[in-house]
């Protein structure tokens, strides 16, 4: 199969779906080229999910090809934060199926609003 070019919308994508309006979330935060919505499966009482509107299959693959939009991406997983009132809180980006990753669309997770062990399983 051909490969995509980077940051092309992808038919079979989840996240990519929601960018769209295909697919409802519960958005909490949007800018130009990110959004910010509630995990459908949180594991804390704050669990978002910050995603480029661009796909990218992981942050690997966003910062090697976009790094200004791996940047938005960052800060507003700090907007998040202070919306939410978070002290201590985690950002995740599970990178591969082997680090947990079962959505293949760059994310970044904001979890908190309760104490996290250290380290991660
Ligand atoms: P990861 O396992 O790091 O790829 O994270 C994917 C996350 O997406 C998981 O925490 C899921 O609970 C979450 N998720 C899956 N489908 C949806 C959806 N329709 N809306 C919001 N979050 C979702
Ligand atoms: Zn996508």
């Amino acid at each position: 199969m051909a490969e995509e070019k980077a940051g092309t919308p992808q038919e079979d994508c989840l996240f990519c779906g929601i960018v769209a309006g295909r697919i409802p979330a519960t958005l909490v935060r949007e800018t130009e080229t990110t959004l910010a919505f509630r995990d459908i499966n949180p594991q804390a009482p704050t669990h978002v999910l910050v995603i480029p509107k661009a796909h990218h299959e992981d942050a690997a693959a966003l910062a090697a090809a976009d790094p200004a939009l791996a940047a938005d991406v960052l800060c507003e997983t700090q907007a998040v934060a202070d919306d939410e009132k978070l002290e201590s809180y985690r950002i995740v980006f599970n990178t591969g199926s082997g680090a947990g990753q079962t959505v293949f669309h760059a994310h970044a997770h904001v979890i908190g609003g309760r104490g996290l062990q250290w380290p991660p399983g």
